[in-house]
């Protein structure tokens, strides 16, 4: 016992008084009110202390660091002497959280009968059904990212508030993140799972946003759907930066979920340093819990998520034909998977034996395949845009030409790996202007989505 006259539980009630002034109330309500001091008789009981309990982790965290001064003041301000304080976090087993279903095969299977609610469910929460955890191979690239996506699907809003999922394009984050809804659905079949695509996000923001007799009902529309849920996994979040109402509406979706205790998930295909022109309060809210980045998987994996692929489809592929792909396609399992499912699909329409030679013809790529020169990829800009190829090369500006222009610049980059100087003398530029034009192509792929399929279509052009 301390010297104090009043007994732990007394000095806390007075303590939370006082701290209730000082604090403000999103943080008082969720932190402070749920913390129990330990009892003398109690395991954490440490001696000349107060400990003050609580079983929300985050919690405690962030009150050790933001508020431990105000507390440790409010318990010497309340016990009329000076008693160290902890904070410590004691996990609970009676916590308000769901239960986990103790068999989650039996559960599946009567998903699997009741086939119209599985599909129901599964467009309201707009899953994939191919993105679950047992089809994620797992390396060294994303050991990190899939134990903490584990164990946000274990304990939904308990562990890792918000998730941060980054990492280049096509590289398992969105197959990640839905895993975790898709886990969380199977466990705990009463929680509410909402995935969305961040242009999504904005597009029915703006729609929600516009005046008109309804517009009250529409935006109460729009944030029931994304605040009345109990994980929300928000994808592609770089497409939020910089756009003002967006990212305003995420930080209060995030705020009102957060402090409910409900689970955050977001990806994006960029490090959260990137955000330059993201407010500093939002992007300390995406760095709040934890921050995981997948990396491109090494030549292992990639082999074995074509295997696994492979395995799923039925298709028997050899050893020698995965790890020629594996090799090939080193920077994006998307691009990995698509090599994949060409081949495979023409060798059994074609019923042909599925060999590194006809992959290699299949796919363009080898001796037979047409080797790519800076004229070709001009040319190609050049009918894509509908413009000549001495426009291309000229000092026009009109739209179609700079459009042209720009892509073909920065096609020479990508495919032909050229550098600025050299890529400067092909366009009778100087290398600023080059790397100024690449620059901005590169960045405004990330997001426009008419952009990517533009490229995706000239490259196709050329195979
Ligand atoms: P991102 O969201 O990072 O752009 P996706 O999650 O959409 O990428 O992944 C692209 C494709 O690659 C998907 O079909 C996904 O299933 C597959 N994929 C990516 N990583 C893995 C992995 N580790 N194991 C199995 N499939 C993967
Ligand atoms: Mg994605």
């Amino acid at each position: 016992m301390t010297n104090s006259t009043l007994n732990y539980d007394e000095i806390w009630g007075n303590a939370k008084e006082i701290l209730k002034k000082k604090i403000p109330n999103s943080t008082f309500e969720p932190w402070i009110l749920p913390i129990i001091p330990a009892k003398e008789n109690e395991e954490y009981f440490k001696k000349g202390h107060i400990v003050l309990k609580s079983d929300k982790s985050f919690g405690v965290s962030f009150l050790n660091q933001k508020y431990f001064n105000e507390i440790q003041n409010a318990i010497n301000e309340a016990a009329e002497e000076n008693i160290p304080v902890n904070i410590i976090f004691v996990p609970s087993d009676t916590k308000k959280a769901p239960k986990k279903k103790e068999k989650p095969a039996e559960h599946i299977v009567l998903m699997k009968e009741q086939i119209d609610n599985l599909k129901q469910m599964h467009s309201f929460c707009a899953l994939n059904l191919k993105y679950t955890f047992e089809n994620f191979v797992v390396g060294d690239n994303s050991l990190v990212a899939y134990n903490a996506a584990k164990q946000v699907s274990e304990a939904p809003g308990q562990k890792f508030n918000p998730l941060f999922i980054s990492g280049s394009v096509g590289i398992g984050k969105t197959h990640l993140m839905q895993a975790i809804g898709h886990s969380i659905l199977k466990n705990f079949p009463d929680l509410k799972v909402k995935y969305a695509k961040t242009e999504e996000f904005t597009n029915q923001l703006v729609d929600s946003c516009q005046k008109g007799q309804e517009s009250y009902q529409k935006m109460k529309k729009f944030r029931d759907r994304y605040r009345n849920v109990d994980v929300l996994l928000l994808d592609d979040i770089q497409f939020a930066e910089g756009k003002k109402r967006t990212e305003e509406e995420i930080f209060n979706t995030f705020d009102a979920l957060f402090h409910l205790g409900k689970q955050i998930v977001f990806a994006s295909d960029r490090p959260i340093s990137s955000f330059k022109n993201t407010p500093d309060r939002l992007k300390s809210r995406y760095e709040w819990g934890l921050s995981v980045d997948i990396l491109v998987p090494d030549f292992k994996t990639r082999v074995e998520i074509i295997e696994k692929h492979a395995k799923r489809s039925d298709f028997e592929i050899s050893r020698e034909v995965a790890e020629f792909l594996a090799e090939t396609f080193d920077k994006n399992v998307r691009e990995l998977e698509g090599a994949y499912n060409k081949v495979s699909a023409y060798a059994s329409i074609k019923g042909i034996e599925l060999t590194v030679d006809s992959a290699k013809e299949i796919l363009g790529i080898g001796e037979n395949a047409r080797k790519i020169t800076p004229e070709i990829i001009i040319e190609n800009c050049a009918e894509y845009f509908n413009v000549s190829k001495k426009d291309i090369l000229s000092t026009a500006r009109s739209k179609e030409i700079q459009e042209a222009r720009q892509a073909a610049i920065y096609l020479v980059r990508e495919m032909l790996d050229a550098s600025f100087p050299a890529t400067g003398e092909i366009f009778n530029k100087n290398h600023t202007t080059v790397l100024y034009a690449y620059n901005k192509m590169k960045k405004d792929l990330q997001t426009n989505k008419p952009l990517q399929n533009t490229i995706e279509e000239i490259e196709k052009m050329m195979r």
